[in-house]
């Protein structure tokens, strides 16, 4: 479980988070939605310390902190607790795939490489890229890319992945293999929260959707009552907007 209470994220003199309490059951798959600026990325990154929130307390699994006297000790502790799929990939450009998503195994985890490189390979397969194992980044394409990034995510085996608009960055006829991905690794049960523009998908995926504006939640339900049966008028204002 997750459970955040309270947090607040400024930047400079900007409050970009105003205060945001989520609770996020074991195997919940949670999607984001909002305008632009509204504060999802900045909240996603808060839940693994990319950011550092300024206010507000995280509790992951065992594990609770209070963002105002966190120590490094246990925002390594967090971390390990976490991974994040990035918009723009983020693999090493002189590694391979597989030797991507096994990097953090046997860096971080110290799994012996060769049990790290079997489930790396299990983990490749699974994403639809058995065979693209020795390929470097830049000889796949950008679905491709995000499909090893989804498979160094898995290798971690963490309590919860967080997605940052993982389909933005590719072309439109790539995204649909990526979000089919990820479709398949909520149903096995994993915990995600995902921020996506991707409407049809939040629709198709969620267990919950959020809708944010202005650094707080305005609305949350199913994709049942947030699309069809919403409540607040700015949530009403924002999907006309992206119909
Ligand atoms: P989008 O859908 O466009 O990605 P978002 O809802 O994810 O938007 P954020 O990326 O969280 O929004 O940004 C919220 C606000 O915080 C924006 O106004 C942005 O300019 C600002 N912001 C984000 N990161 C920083 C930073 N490192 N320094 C200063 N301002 C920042």
């Amino acid at each position: 479980m997750i459970q955040v209470e309270n947090i607040h994220k400024k930047f400079d003199q900007n409050e970009i988070l105003k205060g945001i309490d989520l609770t996020i059951e074991q195997g919940e798959v949670v999607v984001i939605i909002g305008p632009s600026g509204s504060g999802k990325t900045t909240f996603l990154r808060c839940l693994n310390f990319l950011e550092r929130a300024d206010q507000g307390t995280l509790r992951i699994g065992d594990k609770e902190v209070d963002f105002e006297k966190v120590s490094k000790k246990e925002i390594l502790d967090i971390r390990k607790k976490t991974a994040m799929v990035f918009q723009q990939y983020a693999l090493f450009s002189n590694r391979t795939a597989l030797e991507n998503v096994i990097e953090g195994l046997v860096i971080a985890r110290k799994v012996p490489k060769k049990l790290a490189v079997e489930k790396g390979r299990d983990l490749l397969a699974k994403v639809g890229l058995e065979g693209k194992e020795d390929h470097y980044p830049h000889e796949l394409s950008g679905g491709q890319q995000q499909r090893v990034g989804i498979a160094r995510a898995l290798a971690l085996n963490p309590e919860v992945i967080l997605f940052d608009e993982p389909t933005s960055a590719l072309d439109p006829e790539l995204v649909g293999e990526t979000l089919g991905v990820i479709k398949q690794v909520a149903n096995e049960g994993s915990t995600l929260v995902i921020v996506t523009h991707e409407m049809q998908f939040a629709y198709e995926v969620a267990d919950r959707v959020i809708f944010m504006e202005n650094g707080v939640i305005v609305e949350q339900g199913t994709p049942e009552e947030v699309f069809d049966n919403t409540q607040e008028e700015r949530t009403k204002n924002f999907l006309k907007r992206t119909a």
